[in-house]
């Protein structure tokens, strides 16, 4: 089967969050199980880009409106990602340094998706499935349904998976003239609440729908960021798969980011020399359990309340346990966290930016990794964390409720609580300081932890069964 995946993100290319990583390593398999599976991305000036060989695939010429451009689509040329890797460059448009946060987005993923759609429509043959991933994705279903010059594009079947229903790409209807003209009738198809609204328009057009955990398409029926009826309305299209983890990037044993390897059986030696890098380099004392956050510092991911809950967790509990941050997001969370340095005596530390190697070196080293979300659709963390031997301590949403027992149920490994507050978040932190003293049944939910399996293998099964049924 061919499978041809559009994304705005794509590790180790470009990567923001979990869709990076999700369209790094799902296609990879999908080729191990036997398929044809490709990505097709937006350019970025990034250090990938600068580092690798490209050939040019494909120039094109179309156009955003009345602005007609040449566009060309470049394929990575030696193949070290596992599949077919094209990126879509539209000079002064998509050749920049950032994925996201311009003030036009809304024309750069749009060209970036007519782009596609060209391209595609000027191969002599059509895939078998045509996966878009998020918003900036999200209007290819409609385009091949009703946009006319595509019409012989519309028996290509079209999966929308979402890993994010919080960002919309919202657009107001004085930029429908950048689509490609489409039968007017179905304007409805593109709106929401009086917007064009490109993740509602993939959901209403799209062959079947996914999300990223059972469980988050159940809570999308209910907090979906405005889109809750039309979750409702379109269950039938819409199942949740969960995301695996790239085992091969992943694993404590051979991970190029990490100095001391590890695996089960020797965790609590490994773990510790990474421990004791983690406390050198960031003035922490090694003797007590060692708590991290890694992740945006954004209301999703419960960020704001981490300030409040560390001063608590000092206040209540004893100066029994650090605290290791690392993330970027909010300003005001960015600079509370950074401030609390002054406090410390040495049991907390933060380090604001994006560092992929020191998140590798935390997921090693750290006792506990802390995820107070309140949406979380997935989460990678968690299951990163435990294939490292590394306790979640995770709120009960999403994948995270999918993927955590709590150590207190039968089978449990993982510490789980119910509400985004300051007091369950503390309570937490208790728990994760007294399951540290029991170092025998630390070591067995260690054990336990980095036995689970959550490969793509399993997901990938999923996947193709549902391309199957379309
Ligand atoms: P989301 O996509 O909502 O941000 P996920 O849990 O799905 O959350 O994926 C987060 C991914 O991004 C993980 O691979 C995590 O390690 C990585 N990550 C997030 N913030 C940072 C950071 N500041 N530095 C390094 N990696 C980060």
């Amino acid at each position: 089967m061919e499978i041809i995946h559009v994304s705005a993100e794509c590790y180790p290319v470009a990567k923001a969050g979990g869709l990076g990583d999700v369209v790094g390593a799902l296609p990879k398999y999908q080729n191990h199980a036997g398929h044809i599976a490709k990505v097709v991305m937006t350019m970025y000036k990034t250090k990938f880009l600068l580092n690798h060989e490209w050939a040019v695939v494909h120039k094109g010429y179309t156009n955003l409106g009345h602005w007609w451009f040449t566009y060309t689509i470049i394929k990575e040329a030696t193949n070290v990602l596992g599949f077919d890797l094209y990126l879509v460059d539209i000079n002064g448009l998509l050749d920049r340094e950032k994925i996201y946060g311009y003030e036009d987005d809304a024309e750069r993923f749009t060209a970036f998706q007519i782009c596609v759609v060209d391209w595609i429509s000027a191969w002599e043959h059509h895939p078998d499935v045509i996966h878009v991933h998020d918003y900036h994705a999200g209007l290819i279903p409609f385009m091949l349904k009703h946009c006319f010059r595509y019409q012989h594009l519309k028996n290509i079947p079209t999966v929308l998976t979402i890993h994010n229903a919080q960002y919309q790409g919202w657009m107001g209807w004085e930029k429908s003239n950048l689509l490609p003209a489409y039968d007017e009738w179905k304007r409805g198809m593109l709106d929401w609440k009086n917007n064009i609204n490109p993740l509602a328009s993939g959901i209403k057009c799209a062959w079947k729908v996914t999300t990223v955990s059972h469980s988050y398409m159940d809570e999308l029926r209910v907090a979906a960021n405005g889109l809750e009826a039309l979750f409702e309305y379109e269950k039938g299209k819409c199942s949740g798969i969960l995301n695996g983890i790239d085992n091969a990037v992943w694993d404590p044993s051979t991970d190029t980011y990490i100095e001391n390897h590890f695996s089960v059986d020797d965790a609590d030696a490994g773990k510790l020399k990474s421990k004791k890098l983690l406390c050198e380099t960031f003035d922490l004392d090694i003797t007590k359990p060692l708590i991290v956050f890694i992740g945006r510092l954004v209301g999703e991911k419960g960020a704001d309340l981490l300030p409040q809950a560390i001063a608590d967790s000092y206040f209540h509990i004893g100066r029994t346990m650090n605290f290791l941050i690392l993330g970027s997001g909010f300003p005001e969370v960015e600079s509370a966290l950074e401030g609390m340095k002054v406090l410390a005596q040495k049991d907390y530390n933060a380090y604001i930016g994006y560092n992929e190697s020191l998140s590798h070196l935390m997921y090693a080293g750290a006792d506990f990794i802390l995820m107070p979300s309140r949406v979380e659709p997935c989460g990678l963390n968690q299951m990163y964390a435990m294939r490292y031997g590394t306790v979640p301590m995770v709120r009960n949403t999403g994948g995270l409720r999918d993927t955590v027992i709590d150590y207190g149920d039968e089978g449990g490994y993982g510490i789980r609580f119910n509400y985004v507050s300051v007091g369950d978040i503390t309570q937490a932190v208790w728990r994760a300081v007294e399951l540290y003293k029991d170092e025998e049944k630390l070591k067995e939910i260690r054990k336990t932890m980095m036995q689970l399996d959550f490969s793509w293998e399993a997901s990938v099964k999923q996947y193709v069964a549902l391309y199957e049924s379309l």
